[in-house]
């Protein structure tokens, strides 16, 4: 069973019939690729809407007893278009039929969840028919427990609806079942961790994860020009830089395949030759000092000083208590001797604000509590940071010499990750001075 190969398509990969042509392709190029995911199709454009928001819309709108008909009409004819270009001889016409009747009579089997999940569902139907293989729907076959967890149980229906090693199967991604037996769909983007909880129940060689780029890249190239392509990345370096906002894959679909050490392979469908990004166990050795730079904004910094706070025992914990108490989480709390700072999310706190200082300030007795909004963090990650004299140096001088103000530094004792905040309005000069300081 050690061979098989999962390959998730994502949103733009199934765009059109002439993307399902690309994906067909890509099947017959292997034969080792044998379990296909895929998404609902996304833009054909970047003016157009994805087909999973028309799906919130048509809900949103059906359930007020309001006129669907617009998003309806456009997701109706996205389906039925791909199909007609394919020539496929699909019932899919009748499916969706059924689906707006339901609609129009507010039946209530048709959740917000089982709704939008139509659009993987059908999806996948019609890549099924296309691809002549096997469509296993995702539903009952991926379930969920009380919290929201993928259950033990799911590996082993997958392990056993996924057996015949000679068939292809099309799996929708997105969704699986709820623990009252509802469908219930993943936070966007969830098609993703489809794909690598699948990838685990058959014991993939590899989960592919196809898109629209060639693989990650060091640095934002919204941020950097031309940043360099990453060729290998470790689950952990990922974890750190898709933390920091390098987003290409969900963050939750790393645990399904770290568990078993299988390699997931980011590829573009448009260019099914590019080797792509590898994300893999933490290798031996690295010749790179760094893998990559990632940034991200809407930070706000807890500020509270107090003299003598080192030998207040319990400090640290009572603060982070008022946090806990507001449901407040936070992101890293770097510290001195007589001062502690808690960066947490703006939004998150502005709902709080109040009742957290006032909470500091009545519990904790301090000399001075602020709270300085606008800070960015930049995360340098790398395992070739590690045991290397010289690495914080030639990042802060990087970051001088751009006369770049550093408000906050973390190095956690990982050594793969030096963390910094500068104020929002820096980050781009920040990256762009560390990316140019490490990359010849
Ligand atoms: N279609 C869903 C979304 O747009 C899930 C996915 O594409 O992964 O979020």
């Amino acid at each position: 069973m050690a061979d098989r190969i999962v390959c998730k398509f994502g949103g733009s990969s199934v765009a059109e019939a002439s993307q399902f042509q690309k994906v067909k392709a890509i099947i017959q190029a292997d034969k080792r690729r044998r379990v296909v995911v895929v998404s609902a199709p996304g833009k054909r454009n970047p003016k157009e809407t994805k087909l999973t928001d028309l799906l919130y819309t048509t809900y949103d709108l059906a359930s007020k007893g309001l006129d669907f008909s617009a998003p309806w009409k456009m997701i109706a004819d996205r389906y039925l278009g791909i199909a007609k270009d394919l020539n496929l001889a699909t019932k899919i016409g009748e499916d969706l039929n059924a689906l707006e009747a339901k609609l129009k009579g507010q039946d209530s089997s048709v959740t917000l969840d089982f709704l939008v999940s139509r659009g993987e569902f059908l999806c996948a139907r019609l890549m099924a028919e296309y691809l002549d293989a096997v469509f296993v729907d995702s539903y009952p076959m991926i379930s969920f427990d009380e919290r929201y967890r993928i259950t033990p149980k799911s590996y082993e229906t997958i392990s056993d609806k996924l057996s015949n090693e000679n068939l292809l199967y099309v799996v929708p991604g997105f969704y699986g079942e709820g623990p009252h037996k509802e469908v219930k769909t993943f936070s966007r983007g969830g098609s993703d961790i489809t794909g690598a909880v699948l990838a685990n129940g058959i014991n993939a060689l590899t989960y592919e994860n196809w898109t629209d780029v060639s693989g990650m890249l060091m640095a934002d190239p919204r941020i950097v020009a031309s940043p360099k392509p990453i060729d290998y990345v470790s689950y952990r370096e990922i974890r750190e830089l898709s933390y920091s906002g390098a987003s290409v894959l969900h963050d939750e679909s790393i645990a399904p395949c770290r568990a078993k050490n299988i390699q997931i392979n980011i590829r573009n469908t448009n260019s099914p030759t590019d080797k792509g990004t590898i994300i893999g166990p933490t290798p031996k050795t690295t010749a790179r000092p760094i893998t990559g730079i990632a940034g991200r904004k809407g930070f706000s910094m807890i500020y509270i000083e107090k003299g003598m706070m080192n030998k207040e025992i319990g400090f640290g914990r009572r603060v982070l208590g008022i946090l806990e108490n507001e449901g407040l989480s936070y992101e890293l709390s770097p510290s001195g001797i007589d001062s502690m700072s808690i960066v947490v999310d703006s939004k998150a706190l502005d709902a709080v604000q109040d009742i957290v200082l006032e909470d500091i300030l009545l519990q904790m007795h301090p000399d001075r509590v602020k709270v300085f909004p606008g800070i960015s963090l930049i995360a340098t990650v790398g395992h070739g940071m590690t045991n290397k004299v010289g690495i914080a140096a030639t990042l802060f001088s990087a970051l001088a010499n751009e006369s770049i103000n550093i408000r906050i530094i973390d190095q956690g004792s990982s050594q793969i990750n030096i963390m910094v905040g500068v104020d929002e309005t820096c980050m781009e000069d920040a990256i762009n001075a560390i990316y140019k300081a490490f990359v010849k």
